[in-house]
């Protein structure tokens, strides 16, 4: 099984990351994307990637800090770029709007052409803006590959995802007494769309909630799309493993 998205080198699961990489182990998650937002979190990343080799890093600075950190981490993260994955979690915050709407554009159209130069697909976080992504997008990254993370939009919102060939990663959140439409949505988008995640530290699953998320809790989020879905379980992580393996172009 993959965790497709993990803050594994955030301030909050470092100093036990690797006994949280060993829990995962154990319960058959192997392989972790760790998402990488300020500096710290990528020079810890690439040294943990050295010492395990299922886990690979991404970078770039989340839209609620850009405007703090956006241009000190840019020149950063082009520079890293040969030890990451994928470019993000970059994107639109409305709902928190913790740096101006502009501001998150800006660096939102940054990190398009960033990824474009060095040709790695981009990891978006999007909350109440997808009107704008979509425009953003359609003009600036079109036919490129993406993945909406923590999806927690409408149907529409995810047709619009599919409908540019995103992928669409649904974490914990679906696992939620109160996440009825959100289930509604799993059962809309098909399989071979889909990734699974646990945005670590955050977002423990139903069972775990109120402790701090890690990556060996996406089993909970893989058996609930398995029960969406009427499928088996080991269908949910043959497929998303795959479409997150090739997404990322993991070896
Ligand atoms: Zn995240």
């Amino acid at each position: 099984m993959i965790d497709s998205h993990a803050h594994l080198t955030s301030p909050q699961v470092l100093p036990d990351v690797d006994a949280v990489v060993e829990r995962a182990k154990a319960v058959g998650v192997e392989t972790l994307i760790n998402i990488c937002t300020d500096r710290p979190s990528l020079e810890e990343g690439i040294k943990l990637a050295k010492r395990c080799k299922r886990i690979y890093n991404t970078a770039a600075t989340t839209p609620h800090d850009v405007e703090e950190d956006g241009e000190a981490f840019f020149p950063l993260v082009e520079k890293a770029v040969s030890d990451l994955v994928a470019i993000g979690e970059t994107g639109l915050d409305y709902f928190y709007e913790h740096s101006p709407k502009k501001m998150q554009q800006h660096y939102l159209s940054r990190y398009f052409e960033l990824a474009k130069k060095v040709n790695l697909p981009v990891i978006f976080h999007c909350r109440d803006a997808f009107e704008d992504l979509f425009a953003i997008s359609d003009e600036q990254y079109r036919d490129r590959k993406a993945v909406l993370h923590c999806f927690t939009g409408t149907i529409e919102e995810a047709r619009g995802c599919l409908d540019r060939g995103w992928f669409v990663s649904f974490s914990g959140i679906i696992t939620y007494k109160k996440s009825e439409l959100l289930r509604e949505v799993v059962k809309y988008v098909p399989l071979d769309r889909i990734f699974i995640e646990t945005d670590t530290p955050y977002l423990a699953p139903q069972s775990k909630r109120g402790k701090q998320n890690e990556p060996a809790y996406v089993i909970e989020t893989a058996e609930k799309i398995a029960a969406l879905k009427e499928c088996d379980l080991k269908v949910v992580e043959k497929v998303t493993g795959d479409n997150i393996s090739q997404f990322f172009a993991l070896k």
